[in-house]
């Protein structure tokens, strides 16, 4: 069951609307009856679509077919204006500024049914459910490196290489130059927006998303494998057609 508030904030999607990208966020607010409040704010003119919260509860803000205010300046495989297209998630957790903690079971899988039901609607492929510092990762570290997007995609939810014994020791050892620029090749072309100076950030996003046991932002061994794993997968999705993807 989903509680209704209805947020202020929202606007028109604009000419020849397309819902096809899903945005998560955690909320980074002492508790979610404080991020509901500022969702709701009219003058804080911020907003998402829907609020999960820690013990599970699903609240609507605003509707799909509105444009919501959660990306913000932000970035995917060179596309911008990423509100225009998407649905933001808002996950309740204080963040990393007031005590960031695992996101409970309750709360992930109420955030899976409510993500199924989504895809019931709306054509959205896997490859295009990022977490907010995916898509702008020099301003923004959410939903973070305690986000368990490894039990999302075993519940049909985004993509996720499995797990490869040893990799861990490779975690910390330098690559060479060649290397390093492959691992840059990938990081962009599994979709993150980099431009000199901004690297760090980026690999960043992508070890609090995908090896969340560090995120530094250097490229290690460990590091490089991944990319190039995750890049086979997003390239694989994007090579199926729409109708065989399950999501
Ligand atoms: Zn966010």
């Amino acid at each position: 069951m989903i509680r209704e508030r209805a947020s202020p904030n929202h606007a028109d999607r604009g000419d020849e609307p397309r819902i096809d990208m899903l945005v998560l966020h955690y909320t980074g607010m002492t508790s979610a009856q404080a991020a509901i409040e500022r969702l709701c704010d009219a003058e804080a003119r911020v907003s998402a679509h829907y609020l999960v919260d820690e013990d599970g509860a699903v609240w609507r803000l605003v509707a799909e077919e509105r444009r919501a205010f959660h990306a913000g300046i932000s970035c995917w495989r060179g596309e911008t204006d990423l509100n225009r297209v998407s649905i933001g998630i808002e996950i309740v957790n204080p963040g990393h500024e007031w005590g960031y903690r695992p996101f409970p079971e309750a709360q992930m899988a109420a955030l899976a049914g409510l993500c199924r039901d989504i895809f019931a609607r709306r054509p959205i492929p896997p490859d295009r459910i990022v977490g907010h510092s995916d898509i702008a990762p020099d301003r923004k570290s959410d939903p973070g490196e305690l986000f368990d997007w490894a039990r999302l995609a075993a519940a049909g939810i985004g993509l996720w290489p499995p797990a490869r014994a040893g990799l861990e020791r490779r975690r910390g050892k330098a690559v060479g130059v060649v290397e390093r620029a492959g691992a840059l090749a990938d990081l962009a072309a599994i979709g993150y927006c980099v431009a000199a100076g901004t690297e760090r950030p980026a690999l960043a996003a992508f070890q609090r998303r995908f090896r969340q046991a560090r995120w530094d932002g250097l490229i290690d061994e460990e590091t490089a494998v991944r990319l190039r794993e995750v890049r086979g997968l997003y390239d694989a999705a994007r090579r199926r057609p729409a109708s065989a993807r399950l999501n």
